[in-house]
C-alpha cells in the first residue's frame, strides 16, 4: 500500500493545478489519471480567461472568476518557472459585437451588467473597434471593450503544469483509473487504483464531466451530479495577410482567439450529446456562420483543425467545490465553461482546505452539499 498526503482524481488542469499548489507546500501528492493527463475537456478548451456571465445562471460565479483571473498572472508565472515552459498567457482583452436591431439597447445592458459586477467595461463605436482590429465587422451595430481579458493556450497550459506539477515532486500516473474510494470508520482514506489500494490523509475528486461515474453502486442520488456538455471547436489559418487579430472578438454566437502561431479558434458549441465527442456537419456550420459574421476576412481561411469535448456540467452551471459528506474527501469539479480561468482560484481553495486554512474565497455556494437530499451518503466506498 502507497501511502500519500493527498490522492488526486482526474489530471485535467483542475487536478494538475491543486497538484501544482500543494507540492509547493511539501505535501506528497499523487494524481491518478486513466489515460494521458490533460487529453480530456483542458485539451479542447478555447482558453478564454473571461469571467464576464453568459446568462444570470453564471451570475453567482462572477465574483470567484474575477478572483481567478487576478491570481493568473502569478500562477502563470509559478508554473512557467516552475517549468521552463509557456503557456502562452496573454491579457489583450475582447471586443464584443452586437448584430440585432436592438444592438445599441442591448449593448447598454450588457455594459450596465458587466459595470455592476465591477468588470471592465466600456462601450466603443465599431469604427473605433475597426482601427483596432482592421478584420472585426462593418456590420455590427454596437461593440463593447473588455480590456482586463487574457487568453492561454489550454495545451500549452496542460503541458507546462504537468511539468510544473512534477517538477515540485507530485507523481502522476497516466492509465491508472480509480474505480472506487476506501473507506475506514466513516472516512475516505484512499483509493482503488487500477487494482491497487493508495492510501491517502485526503483524496480530491476532480474527474470532470466523468466525476458521476465514481458515484458508485448503489449510486447515491445527486452526491456529484455531473453531466458531459459537448463542445465542437475549430482553428483556421488565414490566408497570408488577410486576418491579424490581436484581441479576442467575440458575439453572442461565437467567439475567435488568435493564436501564437497565427491560427485563429473558433468555437463554439454547447450540446448535450452524451459522452460522444463527434464533430458534426451541423456544430461546424452553426460555428463558421457566427464566426463569419464577426470577421468575414475569414471567408478564404484554411480550416486546419477540429475537435470537440466534453465540458464538465452541472445542474446549475455553478462548480461543485468543497468537502463532501464525509471526512477525508473534496470534491473539486463542475467548472462547465470556465475550468480553465477558474484553474487558479480552484487549486487555492482546495489546498487551504486541505492544510486546515479557512479558505481564502467564499465559495459555499458551490459546496457539493447543495445537491444532497436530507439523509445522504457519499460516494461509493469498498
Ligand atoms: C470546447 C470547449 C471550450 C472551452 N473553452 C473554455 C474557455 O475558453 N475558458 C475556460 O475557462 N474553460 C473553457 N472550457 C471548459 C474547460 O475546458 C473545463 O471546465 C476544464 O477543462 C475542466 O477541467 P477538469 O480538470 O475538471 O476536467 P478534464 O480536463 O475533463 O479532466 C478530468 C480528467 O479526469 C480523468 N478521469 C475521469 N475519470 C477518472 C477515473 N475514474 N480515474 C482517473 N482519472 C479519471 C479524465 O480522463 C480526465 O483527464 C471549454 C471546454 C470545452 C469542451
Amino acid at each position: 500500500v502507497r501511502t500519500f498526503d493527498v490522492a488526486i482524481i482526474g489530471g485535467g488542469v483542475i487536478g494538475v493545478s491543486i497538484a501544482f499548489e500543494l507540492a509547493a507546500e511539501k505535501l506528497r501528492v499523487v494524481v491518478l489519471e486513466r489515460r494521458q493527463p490533460g487529453e480530456e475537456a483542458s485539451w479542447a478548451a478555447a482558453g478564454m480567461l473571461s469571467p464576464s456571465p453568459d446568462s444570470p445562471r453564471d451570475f453567482p460565479l462572477v465574483p470567484f472568476a474575477k478572483e481567478s483571473l487576478r491570481l493568473y498572472p502569478r500562477f502563470v508565472a509559478a508554473v512557467e518557472e516552475a517549468s521552463g515552459k509557456s503557456a502562452a498567457y496573454v491579457r489583450h482583452g475582447t471586443l464584443e459585437f452586437f448584430f440585432s436591431p436592438g444592438a445599441v439597447a442591448e449593448c447598454q445592458t450588457r455594459l450596465r451588467e458587466l459595470q455592476s459586477f465591477g468588470l471592465g467595461a466600456e462601450s466603443v463605436s465599431v469604427g473605433e473597434a475597426r482601427r483596432w482590429e482592421s478584420s472585426a465587422p462593418s456590420s455590427a451595430r454596437a461593440a463593447l471593450w473588455l480590456p482586463e481579458e487574457g487568453t492561454v493556450e489550454p495545451r500549452l497550459l496542460m503541458d507546462a503544469l504537468l511539468e510544473a506539477a512534477q517538477n515540485r515532486g507530485t507523481e502522476v500516473r497516466a492509465n491508472c483509473a480509480v474505480t472506487g474510494l476506501v473507506r475506514d470508520a466513516g472516512r475516505c482514506t484512499g483509493v482503488i487504483a487500477a487494482g491497487e489500494k493508495i492510501s491517502a490523509g485526503t483524496v480530491v475528486l476532480c474527474a470532470g464531466c466523468f466525476s458521476n461515474e465514481l458515484a458508485g453502486q448503489p449510486s447515491p442520488p445527486f452526491v456529484v451530479p455531473t453531466r458531459p456538455v459537448r463542445g465542437q471547436m475549430l482553428a483556421l489559418r488565414p490566408l497570408p495577410n488577410s486576418v491579424n487579430l490581436r484581441r479576442v472578438l467575440r458575439s453572442e454566437s461565437a467567439y475567435l482567439i488568435p493564436r501564437r502561431d497565427g491560427r485563429i479558434v473558433a468555437g463554439s458549441t454547447i450540446e448535450e450529446a452524451g459522452f460522444n465527442k463527434h464533430v458534426t456537419p451541423a456544430g461546424m456550420q452553426k460555428i463558421l456562420n457566427a464566426a463569419l459574421e464577426i470577421c468575414p476576412d475569414l471567408a478564404g481561411a484554411e480550416i486546419v483543425e477540429t475537435w470537440a469535448g466534453l465540458r464538465p456540467g452541472t445542474p446549475d452551471d455553478l462548480p461543485i467545490l468543497g468537502p463532501a459528506d464525509f471526512a477525508g474527501l473534496l470534491i473539486a469539479t463542475g467548472h462547465y465553461r470556465n475550468g480553465i480561468l477558474l484553474a487558479p482560484a480552484t487549486a487555492r481553495v482546495v489546498c487551504d482546505w486541505i492544510l486546515g486554512a479557512k479558505p481564502a474565497f467564499d465559495v459555499s455556494a458551490f459546496s457539493p452539499m447543495r445537491f444532497h437530499g436530507s439523509k445522504s451518503q457519499a460516494l461509493s466506498a469498498v
